[in-house]
């Protein structure tokens, strides 16, 4: 065994993560009275949410009739009929309250002239079950909601008293031979520690794995560490190889170029300067939705018509706009083009790529944030001490597809179950866990392998290659030939993480080591989500399989689940397709969300 030192600290519940999801959890678990530490392992108020600027859907009605049922519709819509009733339904029904919450904590809304909460349209939200004109649902603190939340909670969770671990890096869970979790085991960054977080309820929010692909809008934090945490206690993934991208994220470095930019007259083209989406869209053109856009932009970099040195981006074009209406209405963009692509837009076109935006899948819970491990007689059985939410988390209410604004509200309405949860089944009075040595033990063995690796291979390198093959194979264009080619690949690269190269062997400030052990788990992220896609059949949501265009619900209703400890293997289980409540206790008419073709 490796000898290391560490700390124990003891706690009624360790949520890792201060993002959202994180710091609501945080700070409802505070507020009833449970010790509560919070790990993370940047600042909060760093964390991915700070870039969220849309805003967060809630029926308030503010703007004009809404109702928390033509929500939930939208939901299961936007879901292609893949989200859990249940989840969805409490998702919706409960979005008012956890926003009205917010505000009540003291986040500084964007106001009506009557002094309400300001909402504003967003894509896919509409009235009368899709019937009605589109509806002002997604509240805002004016373009930088995510910032206000994440303040506010931060405040409000320090006047609860719930500690907080600041840039300590989680390594591994710490699980009890018959399978439920004890706590965590984190390493202080700046000092180079390490510290056991013996608690009665673990809470991962740890937020997405953008960074398993080349050009993700997501910061470079986004490791998918929770995913990677659960996968090695082999517990399963779910729903992985649904992931939502947007067409025009700055290539490279993959900061947003909101689709604004289109809308006011943006282009794109391709290596010959043709304006290719009139050839793939004639009527809407550059403004076809987010999908086919993205599906256009790849086809025409894999046949060849790239731009750039190595032919892999595309160009959107803005210079042909008065540079007055440049510095009206896009005036954030013109400053991220010349901080991040080096381009003046009123003299250049700025290089683009479909960039990953969100990821739907993540670790399967029920609606109170629980952790399932489904076995085939108990699908929603689940796994003690555990619990997940937000982006890491799938409860699952996005389904195959997320509508904007859906994310935060889901962090907020899921962190907020989970404490409500955690009051009812953990008990501040009694003793905390006994510690699995065993479990402790292998932790540490693994961390001190990664320590001292002295293969052939660095982590950026290997990243870099697990990166461009999923850009390449598992994207936004898929078929039978790419998927298996991109599954065959990203076996290989995965196999090298045991010829990794650590090159420091400190433990204050080692980025190289804190890299890789992100990288390792990016890579079970990584691998669930192309084996999953490669055993889809069918085209649902964010998964559009060129070989199989229809959505199959006689086959394929079904959430995936992936284990990938060692070997990688599939698995599924059924949608929930009962609501919560009944249509006559003023419940959902289930006629109303009936499976139908998804057009809008
Ligand atoms: C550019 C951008 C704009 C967006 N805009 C919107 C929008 O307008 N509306 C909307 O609804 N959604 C939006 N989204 C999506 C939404 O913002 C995210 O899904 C959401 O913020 C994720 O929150 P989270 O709390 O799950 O995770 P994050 O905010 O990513 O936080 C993760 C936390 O986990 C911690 N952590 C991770 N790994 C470890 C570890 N190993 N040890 C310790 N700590 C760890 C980090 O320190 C961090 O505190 C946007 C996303 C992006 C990228």
């Amino acid at each position: 065994m490796a000898a290391y030192e560490y700390e124990t600290h003891e706690f009624d519940v360790v949520v890792v993560g201060a993002g959202g999801a994180g710091l609501r959890a945080t700070l409802g678990m505070a507020e009833q009275g449970l010790r509560t530490a919070c790990v993370t392992k940047v600042f909060p108020t760093r964390s991915h949410t700070v870039a969220a600027q849309g805003g967060i859907a809630a029926s308030l009605g503010n703007m004009g009739p809404d109702s928390w049922q033509w929500h939930m519709y939208d939901t299961v819509k936007g879901s292609d009929w893949l989200g859990d009733t249940d989840a969805m339904e409490y998702l919706a029904r409960e979005a008012p309250k956890a926003v009205y919450e917010l505000e009540h904590y003291g986040v500084p809304f964007s106001r009506t002239e009557e002094g309400k909460i300001y909402q504003r349209p967003f894509g896919g939200h509409t009235t009368q079950y899709g019937e009605g004109p589109p509806v002002q649902r997604t509240c805002a603190a004016a373009d930088r909601t995510g910032h206000a939340i994440l303040h506010t909670l931060y405040g409000q969770s320090l006047k609860n008293n719930a500690e907080f671990y600041i840039e300590y890096f989680a390594i591994d869970l710490i699980m009890s031979e018959d399978g439920s979790c004890q706590g965590v085991l984190a390493w202080k960054l700046d000092d180079g520690t390490l510290h056991l977080f013996n608690a009665k309820m673990t809470v991962l929010a740890t937020g997405g794995y953008g960074r398993a692909y080349f050009s993700a809008t997501s910061a470079h934090t986004c490791t998918g560490d929770g995913g990677g945490m659960v996968a090695r206690q082999g517990l399963p993934l779910q729903d992985m190889e649904f992931v939502q991208f947007h067409p025009t994220g700055i290539y490279g470095a993959g900061c947003l170029i909101t689709e604004g930019a289109r809308g006011e007259g943006g282009y794109l083209t391709n290596s010959e300067g043709e304006r290719f989406m009139e050839r793939y869209a004639p009527t809407y053109k550059d403004l076809a939705s987010r999908d086919v856009v993205s599906r256009c932009m790849t086809m025409e970099i894999r046949e060849g018509r790239g731009v750039g040195e190595n032919g892999d981006h595309i160009h959107l074009h803005l210079n042909h706009l008065p540079p007055e209406t440049l510095h009206l209405r896009l005036p954030g963009i013109s400053e991220s083009a010349r901080i991040f692509a080096g381009v003046d837009l009123n003299k250049e076109p700025i290089p683009v790529l479909p960039t990953v935006h969100y990821n739907m899948g993540g670790i399967p819970t029920n609606y109170w944030g629980e952790v399932l491990n489904p076995t085939a007689e108990s699908p929603d059985a689940i796994a003690p001490g555990l619990m997940a939410v937000g982006e890491a988390g799938c409860a699952s209410v996005h389904g195959a597809n997320r509508l904007g604004s859906n994310s935060l509200i889901d962090l907020v309405v899921f962190g907020r179950a989970a404490a409500i949860k955690a009051a009812e089944v953990v008990d501040p009075k009694a003793a905390n866990p006994r510690i699995n040595m065993a479990s402790v033990e292998k932790a540490l063995d693994r961390f001190d392998g990664l320590r001292h690796a002295k293969g052939a291979i660095g982590t950026a390198e290997l990243r870099l290659e697990m990166q461009k093959t999923m850009q390449a194979d598992a994207a936004v264009f898929r078929t039978d030939k790419t998927l298996a080619e991109g599954c065959v690949k990203m076996d290989a690269v995965a196999g090298k993480m045991d010829d990794i190269a650590v090159t420091d062997r400190s433990l204050v400030w080692n980025s190289d080591l804190m890299e890789t052990l992100e990288l390792t788990n990016l890579m079970p992220n990584a691998l669930a989500t192309i084996h999953a896609a490669e055993a889809r059949k069918e085209s649902r949501g964010a998964h559009a399989h060129e070989d199989y265009p229809d959505r199959d619900d006689e086959n394929w209703r079904k959430h995936s689940l992936c284990y990938v400890n060692g070997e990688v293997t599939l698995d599924y289980r059924p949608v929930h397709l009962n609501p919560l409540m009944g249509h006559n206790e003023g419940g959902i008419d289930l006629a109303k969300i009936a499976p139908k073709a998804r057009v809008y």
